[in-house]
């Protein structure tokens, strides 16, 4: 209730400008990525997270109650927000259904689960998609314990809520995005990426007209390696499809954010291969350009030690703004980012 009195007063204060000409010039020189970047911030990243990663929520197990509690919150926070659904209407919720979450054979079958689906259409290319995902699911309770998920990916959950949030701000005073955003909030990754492998299987919009997967899984915490200079985040497939996603991914976190973007997991040598394992990859194997954020693994990851108090919010709000600040150029530039790395298929070459 507080954020919509806030947005609404503060656009009333925008409209109230006493001279339109003045206001207009002084907003020319305003950095509108940075205005709306402004309003992502520590505080409302942290009110979101002690919900969503509560006890309240069981640890969101796949197509259990606490996973359809977090969906409820999803919901309202777009309905609160006045960010549409991308199946229109009141409906936010892709259904992924059983039969496809069971294809593997299953000592515990899962039952029927949601993708949670928000939408801001494009004012001048709508029909094409930037897609900004995190997984909306963790491992429910095991043993009586409850995993709270609130890094793995409580934090990439909200991440995208406050990006959300972001640009229908900008949207709402008329400064785009020129291509549309799909908010994709998946489910079922802990069971196998499954509920971005459904969503790839059946998009809400062309695959062919998707320009990009920005990713976030894990993005709260800090692991060993950086113990001693905590600002970094893992960047992971950033240059694999698109030379242009690479650098302006780079040229937004130098110009904004500052972050030491650690690139080692993105070796295709590295043991752990991170990039096969959450939900941009079912983006990238359809040659779609991604970038997956993430803070490394800890000690408390996949524990029921994975909790809210332990998140440095501070470092989440820029490695959320890195994300808004990427999203923001790629939904916005000229032109589309070609994916000029992508393998050309043989049908194409020959005809
Ligand atoms: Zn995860």
């Amino acid at each position: 209730m507080k954020k919509i009195l806030y947005v609404a007063s503060a656009l009333a204060f925008m409209a109230c400008g006493s001279s339109k000409d003045v206001t207009k010039t002084e907003d020319a020189n305003v950095d509108q990525a940075a205005k709306y970047a402004a309003s992502i911030t520590a505080k409302d990243l942290g009110t979101h997270l002690y919900i969503y990663a509560s006890d309240e929520f069981e640890g969101r197990n796949t197509g259990e109650p606490g996973q359809k509690k977090a969906i409820a919150y999803l919901k309202d926070f777009y309905v609160e927000q006045g960010i549409a659904s991308a199946l229109g209407g009141d409906d936010y919720f892709q259904e992924v259904p059983a039969e496809f979450l069971n294809k593997r054979r299953r000592q515990t079958p899962i039952k029927d689960s949601e993708n949670v689906v928000a939408f801001i259409k494009g004012t001048e290319k709508p029909d094409e998609i930037v897609v900004i995902s995190a997984h909306l699911d963790h491992e429910g309770i095991k043993d009586g314990e409850i995993y709270n998920g609130a890094d793995d990916d409580g934090s990439g959950t909200v991440a995208i809520l406050e990006i959300a949030q972001a640009f229908q701000m900008a949207a709402k005073a008329g400064k785009g995005p020129k291509r549309s955003i799909l908010f994709l909030h998946v489910t079922g990754e802990e069971k196998g990426l499954l509920g971005s492998k459904y969503y790839t299987e059946n998009p809400l919009f062309p695959l062919a007209n998707t320009v990009c997967d920005l990713n976030i899984d894990m993005v709260g915490r800090i692991d060993d390696r950086h113990k001693a200079d905590p600002n970094y985040v893992y960047l992971i497939g950033s240059d694999k499809l698109s030379t242009e996603l690479h650098n302006l991914s780079e040229e937004m976190n130098k110009k904004y954010t500052n972050i030491n973007l650690d690139y080692k997991y993105n070796d295709e040598n590295d043991p752990n291969r991170f990039y096969y394992r959450s939900d941009h990859y079912n983006f990238a194997k359809h040659n779609i350009p991604i970038i997956f954020y993430f803070n490394g693994t800890h000690a408390d990851y996949h524990r029921p030690s994975d909790t809210p108090d332990k998140i440095n919010y501070e470092l989440l709000e820029n490695r959320t703004r890195l994300v808004f600040y990427t999203a923001w150029e790629v939904a916005n530039r000229e032109a589309r980012i070609t994916a000029d790395k992508a393998e050309v298929k043989k049908e194409s070459t020959e005809k």
